[in-house]
Formats: structure tokens, C-alpha cells, sequence
């Protein structure tokens, strides 16, 4: 069975950035199930996945636009401390929601330097091409009950916690 509409498929992958550091990778773990045509995966990797079946192994490389998106420089900013009033220990690397034209945004911290909290609302693959191999584990036409709900259950039919 070919990866189509309403097909659930179930992939192996390794991510790696333009350098060839690996960002993300399933080894060790269950293949990555989803629901084809809903928009679960990268839109650049769920074009490629169209077409192939069981077995099947390819690269394909992911612009930012099909992606994770272009990096936006106004998204990066520096607040004064005080505005993480309840914070005790600002480090690099946590994760806050703030308030965005468009809605709650998830902020890194990036950098603390003189009373400043340097802030990075871009998801953190943004402006990154993305280059995945691929391995196809399985094919499998969604149950009804699957299309309905727009997710993938598990081998029992069951919704997945
Ligand atoms: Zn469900």
C-alpha cells in the first residue's frame, strides 16, 4: 500500500542540520506514526512521504518554508529582568509563553547578560533547512474512527495518551 489521503503511516528517521548534526532521530524508539494529509508532520516531508510503501528508504531535504518556517529577527528581543518576576534562576535554554501579535508564543531564553533577558520567540528549527533519511516501517489504511478523530490510535484501536 502506497503512503496516500488517509493513509497511516509509520517512519524511522534521523534529522540532521546543514552541518550534518543530527537534531532529532527515532533510533531506539517506536517508528513515528501519523496520519497522512492532516498537516501532523512538516508539510516539505509530508509531500515526500506521497508515493512510498513499506521498506522504502529516501532522503529528502526541507526548505525552511515547508519547514518549520523562515527565522523572524523581530522575534528576538531583550526584556529587562524584572519582567520574570517569580523567576529565581533565569538560564539559557528555558522555555516561557508570553503573549504575540498572533496569539501565546513559547519564548527561549538564549542569553543573560546585565540585567537583561535575551528572548527568541522563533521555533527553534526556524530558518533551518532540514534534511531527513527516511525509513518507511508500515502502511495502513486509518480506521473511521481514526479519520474522525484526526489522530492515530494505537495497535489496540485505542486513542493514544
Ligand atoms: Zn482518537
Amino acid at each position: 500500500m502506497q503512503i496516500a489521503q488517509n493513509t497511516v503511516a509509520a517512519f524511522h528517521y534521523t534529522l540532521t542540520d546543514d552541518q550534518g548534526q543530527v537534531i532529532d532521530s527515532s533510533e531506539g524508539r517506536e517508528p513515528l506514526a501519523y496520519l497522512h494529509g492532516k498537516g501532523q508532520i512538516v508539510p516539505g516531508l509530508e509531500k515526500a512521504m506521497a508515493g512510498h510503501q513499506t521498506g522504502d528508504k529516501f532522503n529528502v531535504d526541507v526548505a525552511p518554508a515547508e519547514g518549520y518556517g523562515e527565522h523572524h529577527p523581530e522575534l528576538v528581543q531583550a526584556v529587562p529582568r524584572e519582567a520574570f518576576q517569580g523567576v529565581q534562576d533565569i538560564q539559557p535554554g528555558m522555555q516561557f509563553q508570553g503573549q504575540g501579535p498572533q496569539g501565546v508564543v513559547n519564548v527561549t531564553v538564549t542569553r543573560v547578560e546585565d540585567g537583561q533577558v535575551h528572548i527568541d520567540g522563533n521555533h527553534p528549527l526556524a530558518g533551518k533547512t532540514l534534511h531527513f533519511a527516511v525509513e518507511v516501517a508500515d502502511v495502513r489504511q486509518a480506521s473511521e474512527e481514526e479519520l474522525v478523530h484526526g489522530h492515530v490510535h494505537d495497535a489496540g484501536g485505542r486513542d493514544q495518551g
